[in-house]
């Protein structure tokens, strides 16, 4: 089942790419199912920082919601999803739940990018996080943050669980989820105990740090913690890198035991072998 679950395009600030050229790509390399994943939160240029304004986010997801219905029948092959990134920041739940309430998503991924103000995953600011703490406080007050997204739960799935390995490994080498296990487990059992569900990001596998967010060790965690609501995206921001870390991804999912993979459509869900091959459409 080839599906792309996390991907961003110019409705993202971050993102480049029309939708009819993603649609392209998508086909080309025989994807069957795409979900358009883009912040909600918009970069200033001004402030230096991304910021969330309702009317702003639902103007851009309801356009971009308006190309997918217009372009969906020339593509019966693939089928093409709404859904939003999320970023959790305890300043922008309210107006997040606001957006979540008004716009007609398929898939919501919740996501931490920001840790006590601070940037951790891309960014002129990332360093200021790392540099004044160690592993233990860098990795643990991510994963806490991840906790207090859980309890806030107005998503679908946790994208990138892991992603503040993605410069960790720059201050303190390879990530070791060990230390952390008690707290991941608890993360993990969280997901579950929510109805929540987990995703495989596989940006990393050809950026740093070389692995997909999660990795196998906490795959296998989630395998025995019984998630069962698992996607996979790659979370490009051009056409071009569409497809990035895709198979890595899936292998290491199959690796860690999971033989399913969850499809989503208006935020039901539902799972499929990950061999699983639509039928032809008519
Ligand atoms: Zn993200
Ligand atoms: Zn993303």
């Amino acid at each position: 089942m080839r599906v792309n679950y996390h991907l961003h395009n110019q409705y993202s600030s971050d993102g480049r790419g029309g939708t009819e050229e993603v649609c392209e790509t998508a086909v080309e390399l025989g994807f069957e199912e795409i979900c358009f994943t883009n912040h909600a939160e918009s970069l200033s240029y001004e402030r230096g920082d991304w910021v969330l304004d309702l009317v702003e986010a639902r103007q851009r997801f309801e356009h971009l919601q308006h190309e997918i219905e217009r372009l969906q029948p020339r593509y019966p092959e693939l089928r093409i999803l709404l859904g939003g990134e999320l970023e959790y920041r305890p300043e922008w739940v309210e107006t997040l739940d606001a957006l979540v309430d008004s716009v007609d998503f398929d898939l919501i991924l919740g996501s931490v990018h920001v840790v006590d103000g601070q940037q951790i995953s891309a960014g002129g600011s990332v360093a200021e996080y790392f540099k004044k703490r160690d592993s233990s406080d860098a990795y643990g007050r991510y994963f806490e943050t991840v906790d207090e997204m859980l309890d806030w739960g107005s998503f679908d799935v946790v994208a990138h669980l892991d992603l503040v390995k993605r410069f960790g490994v720059k201050y303190y080498g390879p990530f070791d989820p060990y230390p952390f296990t008690s707290q991941i487990r608890g993360l993990l059992e969280k997901v579950v105990a929510k109805g929540l569900g987990l995703e495989v990001n596989t940006s990393g596998v050809v950026q740093s740090p070389a692995e997909p967010f999660p990795g196998l060790d906490i795959l296998r965690m989630a395998r025995e913690a019984r998630v069962a609501t698992v996607t996979i995206g790659t979370d490009t921001h051009v056409p071009s890198s569409f497809e990035q870390g895709w198979e890595v991804g899936m292998q290491t999912l199959q690796r860690a035991g999971f033989s399913e993979i969850t499809l989503f459509s208006h935020r039901i869900r539902r799972n499929v072998p990950i061999a699983w091959e639509p039928e032809e459409v008519e």
